[in-house]
């Protein structure tokens, strides 16, 4: 397969996706008072004040929520209740899935409640965007801090696994950033759960899934039976996969060290790396590894060059 490396996830689709993808649907305009209904964790309910739209998906809206008298801020991910079947089909995984979760790089899910024909996702708020909103602000990520990010999310990816969910659609644009510049994965509208046995021996999923250019190979190959976690190894190669520029302007350079993570990463399934492989190649030892304060202060408080 030819790999496109750009940041084109906006990009027109070069490859049917199926049918339970999401289709553009009107934006939800919420109230300015949303009423989480009375249940056995929070006998009165609770009321949340919506503010700012954060943005727009596929099928969701979200905005900024916050519990009067509090300081802390939500998103609010809002969805019409009457769905399509299979829209409703995806929300619903993507509820299931994502609540099972907790780990420092994956978007905390807190609740979820219907109120006036919507549901409602409160989840960990994340001010800054994507990391697709990022890489595109400042045109690219230096080497020290790909091997930033890849720790965050090749540790999220682990923990997933571990869990026995794939998530399926692994892109930039999926990928949070929380007020220090953390990643957080979201939208597992597309995860599935793989029925295990110990050594996640599997039941092979066949959908067609994820954005086309991040889609792992074995998914596109007709005839195959189906595929793996592996996919979600693949998406990993290819987020890193990416230009990037040192301070000199206009010089563009990717070390071997970085060349060959991604080449194994892109292997076939079999062969991939598992999370634990990644952080101990020679990538992550052959330079440096920024701190989390580091990345706060370059990342958040430094505007790009
Ligand atoms: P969909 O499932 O419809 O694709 P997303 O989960 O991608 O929806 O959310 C739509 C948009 O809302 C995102 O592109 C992002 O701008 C914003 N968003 C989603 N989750 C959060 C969050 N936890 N914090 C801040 N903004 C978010």
């Amino acid at each position: 397969a030819r790999v496109n490396n750009r940041a084109t996830e906006s990009a027109k689709p070069k490859v049917a996706v199926a049918s339970n993808y999401p289709q553009k649907e009107p934006p939800v305009q919420p109230p300015t008072r949303v009423y989480e209904p009375p249940s056995t964790d929070r006998r009165d309910g609770a009321v949340y004040h919506v503010g700012n739209m954060l943005g727009k998906g596929g099928f969701a809206v979200c905005y900024e929520g916050q519990l009067p008298g509090h300081k802390k801020k939500y998103a609010l991910k809002i969805v019409r209740s009457k769905m399509p079947y299979k829209m409703e089909q995806k929300f619903q995984t993507e509820l299931q899935i994502h609540s099972k979760m907790r780990h420092p790089n994956i978007v905390q899910f807190l609740r979820a409640f219907s109120f006036d024909s919507c549901t409602y996702l409160v989840l960990e708020l994340c001010p800054n965007g994507s990391l697709m909103d990022m890489v595109k602000r400042r045109q690219g990520l230096t080497e020290p801090e790909v091997r930033f990010y890849s720790i965050q999310i090749a540790g999220a990816i682990k923990f997933m696994h571990a869990k026995g969910i794939i998530h399926r659609d692994l892109k930039m644009g999926n990928i949070f950033l929380d007020r220090y510049m953390n990643a957080k994965i979201g939208d597992f509208g597309l995860a599935a759960l793989l029925v295990t046995g110990k050594d996640m021996q599997t039941i092979r999923r066949t959908t067609l899934c994820g954005t086309p250019n991040y889609i792992a190979p074995e998914i596109l190959e007709k005839g195959r039976k189906g595929h793996d976690h592996m996919v979600d190894i693949w998406s990993l190669g290819i987020i890193i996969n990416r230009d990037y520029e040192w301070p000199t302007p206009g010089k563009k350079y990717v070390s071997e060290e970085a060349k060959d993570i991604v080449a194994t990463m892109l292997e076939d399934a079999e062969r991939r790396p598992d999370p634990d492989t990644i952080v101990q190649h020679r990538f992550f030892s052959s330079g440096y590894v920024p701190t989390p304060s580091d990345i706060t202060t370059r990342l958040r408080d430094c505007p790009p060059n």
